[in-house]
């Protein structure tokens, strides 16, 4: 037979005949590797195990321990779930499926009836399905096919039909399990059995091929590891988010709601949501006059021509709700951001260089149009009250207000236990200038500033192109969700853009008109974003300054204890703390689990003990077991809790 040579890794080279296949290579120099083997690689590109091998090149054995092994084991995965909704659901069509960073998808469809698709309460019997696959070992044939024959095969599935055309070539490879057949995937395992330890996971609808224009589809999630412990670890993983997810959380605790038939991304805020909300605002705006700031309060809606003039209209229209027009000539806009209300209160008096920094600050509420697939909870709306701010500064001030900024971030992410974040300096995509304000020399410049002031503060940040504002770069502090992404929660922002266009002018020390710079600041985001990002972090376990309830008291008898339930709350009221008595009829034992699953930080139980010495039965959250303590060392004790924002 014809020979090819091929070349490993090491550089060692090897003889054999031309269409030997990877596996019969891999047995060839072990066992172990043969067994550990999932696919190869010849001159880069990734190769089925069973694929004939025709050409010299470079070979590299892939086993389970490679990245590319798991996406092997799970594009396997996607194809056997296929392969079940075909023998389950004969008359659905497939889209496509494959691996993907965290698991493996299948699209499918119901073609008799949109509205009946395969839905969670399928999936236990596709996994059996999959299962006696596996656990017969059924191997998977990988064959070629003629693109014609493949199309007949097709012609009743819409969606495979257009993938089948979207081909190159005559002869295309597929995979054979039984009668089923799929192809488009990279290497796929030769046979079932390494598929032990796989879950499917969850069912969503998702657009074909992801174009909001086309039919949705339902998409079957799952995953897959070379391990039973791997698995179990992420499913763990899973549970840890789910238990996180600030939208289930905020449905438990009752703090807001989101109804996409009242209006998708507009968000109502329950009492206790709202409790948290004021909390917050209350310490942000105290804060911030102690930092010299000046809040205000300015319209959400403004003449169109405001947004003309600051080049929202030209650069961030896709963002914006459309104008309403009056229909005498006016067009009113809900603001998407506040720094033109803001530089109208500057204007409105004439400043002096004695003033500057001039700081304004507002929690401003602003509208933006974000796509509906964007949407998530409180994390991303379409109505949101910012903690915004501008200040007004002389160019030689920059970097010390700059630096003033960053402390003031810093010391407020302190009080919130936020530890974990880092710095971003996001500059303008220098390959698509067209989407910001035009000038280069004002870029260049503002960058540098930027980066020389982290530089100087010592601080680590990384630079990412094209995440800049259209009117200047930034500094942008980046928190990771409890799914993992990266999500921006302050930022501080350089402009030389709005001053200009608005014409802002300071007087200077030599009695001439000046051009002050603005710098665009936020330190604990939108109260959404920012609330939802903390109910994750806390996992709803408030502390105590933002708990909605800080105290439940619970008497256990009500016709012998309510009185004095009654007396501490009355005490802790008159301190400022937000407290409730369980005088329902219910069991004691009832009461405690409810004020433990409703993450209350203090549960006070009070019985005959507690009315004979002035003293309450703690049980702080999270803690089995109860402490007797002295009222008034208790009252002490919550009030500094409260003042010192700690977490209990
Ligand atoms: P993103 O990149 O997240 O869309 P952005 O860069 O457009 O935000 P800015 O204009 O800087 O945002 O707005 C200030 C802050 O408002 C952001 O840092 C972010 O924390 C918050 N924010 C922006 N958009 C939303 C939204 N749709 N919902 C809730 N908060 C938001
Ligand atoms: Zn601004």
């Amino acid at each position: 037979a014809e020979q090819i040579t091929l070349t490993f890794p090491d550089g060692a080279k090897k003889q054999v005949d031309a269409g030997t296949n990877a596996l019969a290579i891999a047995k060839d120099i072990s066992n172990s590797l043969a067994k550990n083997a999932v696919a190869a690689t010849l001159n880069g590109t990734a190769i089925d195990l069973t694929a004939p091998i025709k050409q010299d090149g470079k070979i590299t054995i892939v086993t389970k321990k490679d990245d590319l092994g798991l996406a092997v084991l799970r594009n396997t995965g996607a194809f056997l779930l296929a392969a079940a909704v075909h023998q389950s659901f004969p008359s659905y069509h497939l889209g496509e499926g494959k691996a993907q960073a965290d698991g493996f998808f299948y699209d499918t469809d119901n073609p008799a009836n949109g509205e009946n698709q395969i839905a969670v309460t399928d999936l236990p019997a596709l996994e059996k399905e999959m299962n006696a696959a596996v656990k017969d070992d059924d191997k998977i044939e990988r064959v070629m096919m003629a693109k014609d024959e493949l199309a007949k095969h097709f012609a009743d599935d819409p969606y495979k039909s257009a993938l089948v055309k979207a081909q190159a070539g005559v002869q295309i490879p597929v995979y054979k399990l039984g009668d089923f057949i799929d192809f488009g995937y990279g290497p796929l395992l030769p046979d079932t059995k390494l598929l032990k330890h796989f879950s499917l996971l969850s069912v969503a609808g998702a657009y074909w091929q992801g174009k909001s224009s086309n039919p949705m589809l339902q998409r079957i999630y799952g995953t897959a590891f070379f391990s039973a412990e791997e698995l179990e670890e992420d499913a763990k993983r899973r549970a840890d988010i789910k238990e996180r997810d600030h939208r289930t959380i905020g449905r438990e605790l009752d703090l807001f709601f989101v109804d996409p038939e009242v209006g998708a991304g507009l968000a109502y805020w329950m009492p206790k949501g709202a409790t948290i909300r004021r909390t917050i605002e209350r310490y942000i705006i105290d804060k911030e006059i102690a930092n010299g700031y000046q809040h205000v309060y300015t319209p959400i809606l403004a003449n169109l021509n405001l947004y003309k003039q600051s080049g929202h209209w030209d650069h961030y229209k896709d963002d914006m709700f459309p104008p309403m027009d009056m229909g005498d000539g006016e067009m009113l806009e809900l603001r998407p951001m506040n720094c033109p209300s803001h530089i109208q209160i500057y204007k409105h008096h004439i400043r002096s260089y004695r003033e500057l920094p001039i700081r304004i600050a507002e929690l401003g509420m602003m509208h933006r149009y974000e796509k509906s697939g964007a949407l998530s909870g409180l994390q991303r709306v379409r109505e949101m009250t910012l903690n915004d701010g501008h200040t007004f500064v002389a160019p030689d001030q920059i970097q010390d207000e700059f630096k003033k900024i960053l402390t003031l971030m810093m010391d407020v992410y302190a009080d919130f236990d936020i530890t974990n974040y880092s710095f971003r300096l996001s500059y303008r995509d220098p390959k698509n200038t067209a989407k910001y304000f035009d000038d280069d020399a004002m870029w260049n410049k503002s960058q540098a500033m930027l980066k020389g002031a982290m530089d100087d503060l010592g601080l680590d940040y990384y630079e990412a192109e094209g995440e800049a504002a259209f009117y200047g770069p930034k500094l942008d502090v980046q928190t990771k969700t409890a799914l993992g992404n990266d999500e921006t929660l302050s930022t501080i922002q350089l402009d030389f853009m709005m001053p200009e266009k608005f014409h802002l002018t300071y007087v200077g020390d030599d009695g001439e008109e000046h051009r002050p710079v603005m710098i665009h600041r936020g330190i604990v985001s939108t109260m959404e974003r920012f609330i939802a990002y903390l109910t994750e972090i806390y996992k709803g376990a408030f502390p105590t300054w933002l708990s909605p309830i800080q105290a439940e008291i619970i008497p256990v008898n009500n016709e012998m204890h309510l009185d004095y339930a009654n007396e501490i709350k009355k005490r802790l009221l008159k301190e400022g703390v937000r407290v409730e008595v369980d005088d329902r009829n219910e069991k004691m034992g009832y009461k405690i689990r409810e004020s433990q699953t409703q993450k209350i930080p203090y549960t006070l139980v009070v019985g005959d003990e507690e009315v004979k010495d002035s003293s309450v039965s703690v049980r702080k959250y999270g803690h089995d077991k109860a402490e007797s303590q002295d009222l008034e060392m208790f009252i002490d004790a919550i009030v500094a809790d409260i003042k010192n924002y700690s977490r209990t």
